[in-house]
């Protein structure tokens, strides 16, 4: 009985508190808390449908941390900024970055699909990681949120540690949790796209591949029932907390996000390029609501000195646990239904 005591203060610690700052605990919660609380909610709530779980998703290194965790988040960033290194499009890079993603997503319990990706200029393929979580709000609604996988050499190799490490990273731990709370999240398309940057002899707009071979090839139901896009690009560095997009398409979904995100310092910057920069382009011309979220601004990117060692952890941090309390509290299945 003490035991239970215990286990439920542990749980009502990690406290989200609106779209404030959200408290949480470091305090790991053991698996049979969870399915105890997963039980005990499935008493009174219609369960959904399974994330399908095979043998070869056990993970090598459990989660032990209840909500958004930074530490995680870092693990994944040097990973592929380290590890793997430069990941240019169309290179065996990228493809490594791809395969890096599918297999957490798999041990998340998610069943991610590849959708290959020509990018004529670079000589080669591409390929965007995509992976559902069938929310228990509005599930007839979808929000795609991406981040890309590519890195861009200008001024010597660079391991893309903030250009784009971070954002894959926050994606990939934002699956992770959201996983655990789909009752209470809309349906989520998390997209890894490959060849955002524009491509070696290429123009001003021979970029965004992944993005648009994305959008193009939705059907027209597809495409209604997609309500947002967030696209998570350069989260790890600069004083400036954002959320931009190109005013192509209704504000709605910046403005819930501004609204939500003032106490973390979230503020409005256009996206002034002709041609767009980042991988919410195709999305908003496609007319619907979208958003790019960027700390900025890093003028590391692009070249060698963009490594992990110059990542702030604790702006991945505020981007998770604001996206996090973004979809489990402030997307309500009202505001959802309002973006368009
Ligand atoms: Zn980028």
């Amino acid at each position: 009985m003490l035991l239970l005591v215990f286990l439920v203060v542990s749980l009502f610690s990690s406290v989200i508190t609106g779209c404030g700052q959200a408290v949480k605990t470091k305090e790991p919660v053991s698996e049979e808390t969870i399915r105890e609380t997963e039980i005990a909610e499935s008493a009174v709530v219609e369960p959904l449908p399974a994330v399908e779980k095979t043998a070869a998703s056990q993970p090598p290194h459990p989660p032990q941390v209840v909500g958004f965790d930074a530490a995680q988040v870092m693990s994944h960033v040097s990973y592929l900024a380290d590890t793997i290194g430069p990941r240019e499009e169309a290179t065996a890079g990228e493809a490594q970055a791809a395969q890096y993603i599918q297999d957490r997503l798999t041990e998340y319990g998610y069943s991610p699909v590849q959708q290959v990706v020509p990018v004529p200029a670079a000589g080669g393929n591409s390929l965007n990681v995509i992976a559902s979580l069938p929310g228990g709000q509005k599930p007839e609604y979808k929000i795609v949120v991406g981040a890309h996988m590519d890195t861009k050499s200008k001024s010597g190799p660079s391991p893309g540690a903030n250009d784009n490490a971070t954002g894959c990273a926050v994606v990939l731990e934002l699956a992770r949790v959201l996983s655990s709370n789909r009752r209470n999240v809309p349906t989520v398309e998390f997209v890894f796209f490959g060849g955002e940057e524009v491509a070696p002899g290429g123009g001003q707009d021979d970029h965004h591949f992944g993005s648009r071979q994305y959008v193009a090839g939705l059907t027209p139901e597809a495409k209604s029932s997609i309500r947002g896009m967030v696209s998570v690009d350069m989260v790890g560095f600069g004083p400036s907390f954002l959320v931009r997009n190109m005013k192509k398409a209704p504000q709605t979904l910046v403005n819930l996000l501004l609204e939500c995100g003032k106490a973390r310092g979230l503020s409005y910057l256009g996206d002034t390029g002709t041609f767009g920069l980042s991988d919410h382009e195709p999305f908003e011309r496609a007319g619907i609501p979208s958003a790019w979220i960027e700390y900025r601004n890093d003028e590391r990117i692009h070249g060698p000195g963009d490594t992990s060692a110059h990542i702030d952890p604790s702006k991945v941090d505020n981007t998770g646990q604001f996206l996090q309390n973004f979809f489990e509290e402030h997307l309500t299945p009202e505001r959802l239904g309002s973006l368009l």
